[in-house]
C-alpha cells in the first residue's frame, strides 16, 4: 500500500498548481524548472513558503531618521533587510521611494538585496517590481515614451512592441526584472484619474496593442537579460468605477465583462504574460481581491494562467479596512488567498510582519490549505525561474550600452510623433512657416512634468528636480524651430492640498497687447500630472483660466493653435470654435516637445487618431460603439444625439486620403467561414503621409441589442502622394458574434455590414 501510494503523492505534489492542469497552461512549462520547484517546495518550511507570497516596499528596508523620515540619499538599512529576508523570508520588493535613482544606484540596491537573499535559508532570489509604465520611469536619464493613451493614438502595433522592448531593456539594466505594466483596463470613463494609463475605449485596440507591449517586455517565451516579466493590470473592471473616482465600485454585467473588459487580459495571457495585478476596487459588490470566480475560475482554470497574481497596494488589508467584506485582517488574508491571489503587496512595515504571522496561523488552523499555499508559491517560483533569477539575479549597467541611446530616443520621438493627433486645421493654417514669429503661452507650455504625466520620476510626477532637462519643453522646441519665439504664462496651475488650482496670470493682458507682433499663438493647456486617488477631479471642464487665454487672444486676430497636453479629454467646446488649429498631444513623454514642434512646422505629417471619443459636454459620455437606442434626440426627434467633440478614430493629416472599392469576397457566409475584405486607399494630396485604415463591423439585428459599430481590424499604412494601396483583412464569421442572454458567444443569422470611413459592404450570415 505504501509503495502504491507514493507515486500518486509525488504526482500530486508535482502538479500542485492544481488550477492549471485542467487546461493547457498559458505558457509552456519547463519540466526541468517544475522539478526544481517541486524539490524546493518539499524542502521549504511553512514560514519560507508564506514569505514568498509577501511583497514589501523598498521604504520598509530603507534607513529612516528619528522622525521616521527617509534618510537622504536613500540607503538600505541592513538590519531591516536582514529581518525581512531572514526572519520573515519575504519573496518580493517593489518600487522606488519618492524619487528616481541613477542606474548605478539601482544596480547597488538590487545587489545588496540579492546578495542577502542568496545567503538566506532557501537562497531564493527576490523578485523586484517597478512601475516602468512609459519607459523606465524611475531611472534617471532613461528614455521616456508617451503614456499608454498616446501610444494607443499611434494605432501602431510595432510601435507598441518597440516601446515594450526598450522599456524592458532599460528597466533590466537597473537590475529590476519585473514591470507592473501594461494597464489593460479600458478607458471608458474619461474623468477617471488613470484614463491616461489605458489604451483607450476600444476593446480590440486595447487587446491588440496590449499584447504587443507584452511581447516587447517579455521578448517571447524565454525572458533573457534584456527583458522583463509583464504584469497585466488591474484584473479586472478597475477602469470602470461608477462614480469615475479611483477605486470606487463598478457595476459590470457578466456579458459586458466577457465582451469588453476580459478580452484584453485574455489575449495577453494567451501571449504568455507572466503576472497579473488585481483590481483594487470592486465589481458588483465583490472586491477584486475576493473574486474567486474571476481569479480562479476564469483566469486560472479557464485560461490556464500559469504565472502568479499579485495584489495591488495594501489590498489584503483593504478587504478589511475599505471594502469591509472581512471583519479581521486575518480573514481578509484567507479570503484573498483562497480567491486566488498569490502574492500580497502588503507592503509597509510592520504590516508585512502581521501578514506573515497571520498567514502562518491560517495554514496551521486550516483557514488556507497547504495545497493552495503551495500552488501560490509554485507560481511565484516558476516566474523567478523563468526570469533566470536563480542563476543570474543581477545585471550590470555596463552590459546595457544602449541605455538611453540615440536609437532609443529616436524611437520615443517617433512614437510621440505618430501619436500626436491633429484635431482641427482650419484653412490649412498648419503647417506653420519656420520663418514665423510665435507666442507660446499657457500653463503646460514650459513643463517636462506636464509632457510626461504621473509615474515619472515620482508617483505623481509633479516634482521637477529629476527631469531629463536635456529634452526641450514645448516652448523650447518651438523656439529652436522658429524665427523667434516668446513665452507667456497666460495662467498658472498649482497643486494645493492635492487639487489643481488654476489662477489667472497678469501677463495675459500683455500677451493680448503684443499679439499683433506674432503670426501664431500656440496656446498650451491641459492639467497637472496626477494619478490614482490624488488624480480624482470634480468636473471634466478645462479650467476657465485656461479657456480665458484662448478667449482673450481670439479677439486680437492672431492665429491660435490650441495644444492639449492632457491625460483625459477636458471639455473645450466653448473655445474650440475660437482656435484655428487644435492638436492633441496626450502625455507624449520627453520627446513630446520636439515631436509637437516638428508637426507644427511640417517636418512630420501627423497621423495620430483618437483612441477614445472626445466628449463635447461633460454630461454626455458616449462611446463610438453605442447603440441605436442612444441616438434618439428628444429635441429634434431625430437620431442625431451622438455629437461628440471628436469621434473615436479621428485625426487629420496634412494630406488627404480617398477610400474606394470596399469589397468582400462573397455576399453570404456560413458559420466558420473566413471573410476576405479589401479596400483601396489613395493619397490624393501633395505630401507623403500615414493613415490608419479602420474596419468596423455591424450586426444589424441581434437578440442582445447590437452596437452600431465595432472596430474589428486596423492597419496603419504609409502612402506617397498619388499612391494607391489595397489593404486586405481576413476575419472569421465567429469573431462577429456576441454574448447572448445566457452569456454564450454566438452568431445569429442575418444582415451584417463592414464599414471603412463612409464605405459600406453588406453580407448575410446563414
Ligand atoms: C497602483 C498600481 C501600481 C502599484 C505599485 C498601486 O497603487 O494601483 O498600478 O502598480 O501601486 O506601485
Amino acid at each position: 500500500m505504501r509503495q502504491l501510494l507514493l507515486p500518486v503523492i509525488i504526482a500530486a505534489l508535482f502538479f500542485s498548481s492544481c488550477s492549471i492542469d485542467k487546461k493547457k497552461p498559458s505558457f509552456s512549462l519547463i519540466d526541468e524548472d517544475e522539478k526544481k520547484i517541486t524539490a524546493l517546495l518539499n524542502r521549504m518550511s511553512l514560514e519560507e513558503k508564506v514569505g514568498q507570497t509577501c511583497q514589501i516596499t523598498l521604504d520598509a528596508i530603507l534607513q529612516k531618521d528619528e522622525s521616521n523620515k527617509l534618510v537622504e540619499p536613500h540607503r538600505i538599512d541592513l538590519k531591516k533587510l536582514d529581518e525581512a529576508i531572514n526572519k520573515y523570508k519575504v519573496g518580493s520588493i517593489l518600487n522606488v521611494s519618492n524619487h528616481t535613482f541613477t542606474l548605478e544606484k539601482w544596480n547597488g540596491i538590487i545587489k545588496t538585496i540579492q546578495e542577502a537573499s542568496a545567503k538566506s535559508s532557501t537562497g531564493i532570489p527576490i523578485i523586484y517590481g517597478v512601475d516602468a509604465i512609459h519607459g523606465a520611469t524611475y531611472i534617471q536619464k532613461s528614455t521616456l515614451f508617451p503614456q499608454e493613451i498616446g501610444l494607443a493614438a499611434s494605432w501602431d502595433t510595432s510601435m507598441a512592441r518597440e516601446m515594450g522592448r526598450i522599456t524592458a531593456y532599460e528597466t533590466r539594466a537597473s537590475g529590476v526584472p519585473w514591470n507592473f505594466s501594461p494597464v489593460l483596463d479600458l478607458g471608458r470613463k474619461p474623468i477617471w484619474s488613470r484614463f491616461f494609463e489605458t489604451l483607450g475605449e476600444d476593446v480590440y485596440l486595447a487587446k491588440t496593442l496590449g499584447a504587443k507591449i507584452v511581447d516587447g517586455y517579455q521578448g517571447g517565451a524565454a525572458i533573457d537579460k534584456n527583458h522583463v516579466a509583464a504584469c497585466l493590470k488591474h484584473y479586472v473592471g478597475y477602469g470602470f468605477p461608477k462614480t469615475g473616482r479611483d477605486r470606487t465600485p463598478a457595476l459590470i454585467p457578466e456579458r459586458t465583462m466577457l465582451e469588453y473588459h476580459l478580452p484584453p487580459f485574455e489575449e495577453s495571457i494567451k501571449n504568455g504574460a507572466l503576472t497579473v495585478m488585481i483590481n483594487s476596487g470592486e465589481v458588483n459588490g465583490i472586491p477584486g481581491h475576493a473574486n474567486k470566480h474571476l481569479l480562479t475560475d476564469i483566469l486560472k482554470s479557464e485560461w490556464g494562467f500559469a504565472g502568479f497574481a499579485v495584489s495591488d497596494w495594501e489590498d489584503f488589508i483593504n478587504l478589511h479596512k475599505v471594502a469591509q467584506t472581512d471583519s479581521t485582517i486575518k480573514d481578509a488574508i484567507a479570503t484573498a488567498i483562497n480567491a486566488g491571489v498569490d502574492m500580497s503587496m502588503v507592503p509597509n512595515s510592520p504590516q508585512y510582519k502581521t501578514y506573515c504571522d497571520e498567514f502562518i496561523n491560517l495554514v496551521n488552523e486550516g483557514g488556507v490549505d497547504q495545497e493552495r499555499l503551495d500552488d501560490a508559491v509554485r507560481r511565484i517560483l516558476r516566474v523567478k525561474y523563468r526570469l533566470d533569477l536563480f542563476e543570474n539575479p543581477l545585471t550590470k549597467k555596463e552590459d546595457y550600452p544602449s541605455f538611453a541611446s540615440k536609437e532609443h530616443v529616436e524611437k520615443a520621438y517617433l512614437s510621440a510623433a505618430e501619436s500626436i493627433t491633429l484635431l482641427k486645421n482650419e484653412n490649412g493654417v498648419l503647417p506653420a512657416k519656420t520663418m514665423s514669429k510665435v507666442m507660446v503661452i499657457g500653463p503646460t507650455a514650459n513643463s517636462l512634468n506636464c509632457l510626461n504625466g504621473a509615474w515619472t520620476h515620482t508617483w505623481q510626477g509633479i516634482d521637477p528636480q529629476y527631469n531629463n532637462t536635456e529634452n526641450p519643453t514645448i516652448y523650447e522646441a518651438i523656439k529652436n524651430s522658429s524665427l523667434s519665439c516668446d513665452l507667456y504664462k497666460g495662467s498658472k496651475m498649482e497643486m494645493i492640498n492635492g487639487d489643481e488650482f488654476d489662477l489667472p496670470s497678469a501677463d495675459l493682458a500683455l500677451a493680448v497687447i503684443n499679439a499683433k507682433d506674432y503670426d501664431y499663438a500656440v496656446v498650451c493647456v491641459g492639467e497637472l500630472p496626477s494619478t490614482e486617488r490624488p488624480g480624482d477631479i470634480y468636473a471634466l471642464d478645462l479650467a476657465k483660466e485656461q479657456q480665458e487665454i484662448v478667449k482673450s487672444l481670439s479677439k486680437t486676430g492672431v492665429k491660435i493653435i490650441l495644444v492639449l497636453v492632457e491625460g483625459r479629454p477636458k471639455i473645450i467646446s466653448e473655445i474650440e470654435p475660437l482656435a484655428d488649429a487644435i492638436i492633441q498631444c496626450y502625455l507624449p513623454g520627453d520627446q513630446g516637445g520636439t515631436a509637437l514642434a516638428d508637426i507644427i512646422f511640417g517636418k512630420i505629417n501627423p497621423s495620430g487618431k483618437l483612441p477614445y471619443t472626445y466628449p463635447r459636454n461633460s454630461g454626455v459620455i458616449m462611446h463610438y460603439d453605442h447603440k441605436q437606442s442612444e441616438l434618439i434626440n428628444g429635441n429634434t426627434w431625430k437620431n442625431d444625439f451622438f455629437n461628440p467633440q471628436y469621434k473615436f478614430g479621428f485625426g487629420l493629416s496634412y494630406t488627404d486620403y480617398e477610400y474606394s472599392n470596399l469589397v468582400i469576397d462573397k455576399s453570404s457566409y456560413s458559420l466558420s467561414d473566413e471573410i476576405n475584405i479589401s479596400v483601396d486607399i489613395k493619397n490624393i494630396g501633395e505630401r507623403a503621409g500615414k493613415e490608419v485604415v479602420q474596419l468596423y463591423a455591424r450586426d444589424h439585428f441581434a437578440t442582445i441589442s447590437p452596437a452600431l459599430r465595432r472596430l474589428v481590424r486596423y492597419n496603419k499604412v504609409a502612402l506617397n502622394p498619388g499612391e494607391i494601396k489595397t489593404v486586405s483583412f481576413k476575419i472569421s464569421t465567429e469573431e462577429l458574434g456576441f454574448y447572448n442572454a445566457d452569456n454564450i458567444w454566438i452568431n445569429e443569422p442575418g444582415k451584417h455590414s463592414f464599414f471603412v470611413e463612409s464605405l459600406e459592404a453588406s453580407f448575410s450570415l446563414k
